[in-house]
């Protein structure tokens, strides 16, 4: 192993850090893994390299202490010789407001911003640059990289980033539709391009995991994307509402006699599929349940495909018509069942025409779904968010 030839993509939650380590240029993964339920009584730690995995349960009080796990687990199990052969950190910072339209290298301004941005997005800015703080201590002085989830959003235009709101509370607080999974999205067009040289290229992509949000993409510039202010708008999601009428907010504080911020919570995390099956927000689960004939599956699933449906049909229009589909993330690259609900929803109006057996067969592997003769070419492709991570961590880091 080289010196300097080890990149770290990190994703830090409140309560989790997950990780994975590439050798650059070749872009090969050498180990992933993660510090779960940090700051509880009893941590998790875990590292999975070659066909091994090593883990240990150790209390993780805060994440400096999940990073010193992590590079001490990295040398005990040999997966590097030393500290010398990390090159870079990259961190996902997930609210990068309007200063951020690309990943850039941390500074203490670039840290400022970041932390003025926590109002807009607690749960996450918070523990990213605890995160970062972690990691920076302990490799202080290798290029540290901030790749921010809405980076890739920024193109839209004013009348598609803004809201039908007194205008001055998108100028003063900055209160306007941001978008998330940017570097998802922004994979899953690089990808295609790979693959199938459209021109233009008009894509709908369709990142649909537990967190869930749709982009509209022409020749890899943000259109239009689902998700809003933060990841509660957009499409319906495994415990989040997606976008609902705002008064629902004051009447269910109302109803229940619940504070905002209550109610807020549970539009957040108890909505969603959840919230309408009233079983689970497991897709697994609910198309299990819905093939048995449960009919509040069946109506949690086709609530969930009635939305993702209306909003391929506007980016559709959006885009003047899309010439490609992608679906991504953990059901839409691994849930035939799912994806054939929603194209059956919108084949007839895009002109689409899918190969239904192949369909139901495709599982996490790059795979165009629809024949020759869609107007639409429909294609599931995996995501990968951290070799976007580490593919920025390198390109800045080589120059820092
Ligand atoms: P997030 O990153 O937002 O937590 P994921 O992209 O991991 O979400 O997606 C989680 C969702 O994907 C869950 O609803 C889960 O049921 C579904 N999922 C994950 N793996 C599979 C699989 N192999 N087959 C079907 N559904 C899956």
């Amino acid at each position: 192993m080289k010196n300097k030839s080890i990149y770290i993509a990190v994703n830090a939650g409140s309560s989790s850090l997950k990780f994975k380590l590439y050798t650059m240029p070749e872009e090969t993964l050498v180990c992933s893994g993660m510090a779960d339920r940090i700051g509880q009584s009893m941590g998790e730690f875990s590292l999975k390299y070659a066909d091994q995995k090593y883990q240990l349960e150790t209390p993780i009080p805060n994440h400096e202490v999940g990073v010193e796990l992590l590079l001490k687990a990295l040398l005990d199990t040999k997966v590097i010789p030393s500290y010398d052969v990390i090159a870079g950190v990259g961190h996902r910072v997930v609210q990068g407001g309007k200063y951020f339209s690309g990943s850039v290298l941390f500074t203490p301004e670039v840290v400022e911003k970041i932390e003025s941005l926590i109002p807009l997005a607690p749960l996450h800015n918070r523990p990213n640059l605890q995160g970062y703080f972690a990691f920076h201590k302990v490799l202080p002085s290798i290029p540290h990289v901030a790749v921010f989830d809405t980076a890739f959003h920024q193109t839209m235009a004013p009348q598609d980033y803004l809201y039908p709101i007194p205008y001055q509370w998108s100028t003063q607080f900055d209160l306007r539709r941001y978008g998330f999974h940017g570097t998802s999205h922004q994979y899953l067009v690089q990808e295609l391009a790979k693959h199938s040289n459209l021109s233009p290229q008009k894509v709908i992509t369709c990142h649909i995991g537990s967190g869930a949000s749709l982009a509209a993409i022409k020749d890899q510039k943000v259109v239009a994307t689902s998700m809003g202010l933060t990841p509660l708008g957009g499409i319906m999601m495994g415990t989040r509402t997606g976008d609902i009428d705002p008064s629902i907010l004051h009447f269910a504080a109302l109803k229940l006699n619940e504070t905002y911020e209550n109610v807020y919570a549970m539009l957040n995390k108890q909505s969603g599929l959840l919230g309408v099956s009233g079983m689970t927000s497991d897709s697994r689960d609910l198309e299990e349940a819905h093939l048995a004939g449960n009919e509040r599956a069946q109506l949690a699933n086709q609530l969930f495909v009635r939305r993702i449906a209306d909003f391929i049909g506007q980016y559709h229009i959006r885009l003047h018509s899309a010439n490609a589909l992608i679906f991504s993330a953990g059901i839409g690259e691994n849930s035939g069942f799912y994806r054939q609900l929603i194209l059956d929803e919108v084949k007839d109006a895009l002109g689409i025409d899918f190969d239904r057996e192949l369909n139901m067969k495709t599982r996490g592997k790059t795979t165009k779904i629809s024949t020759p003769s869609s107007q639409v070419e429909v294609w599931v492709i995996p995501t990968n968010e951290e070799i976007m991570i580490i593919r920025d961590t390198y390109r800045l880091g080589k120059g820092a």
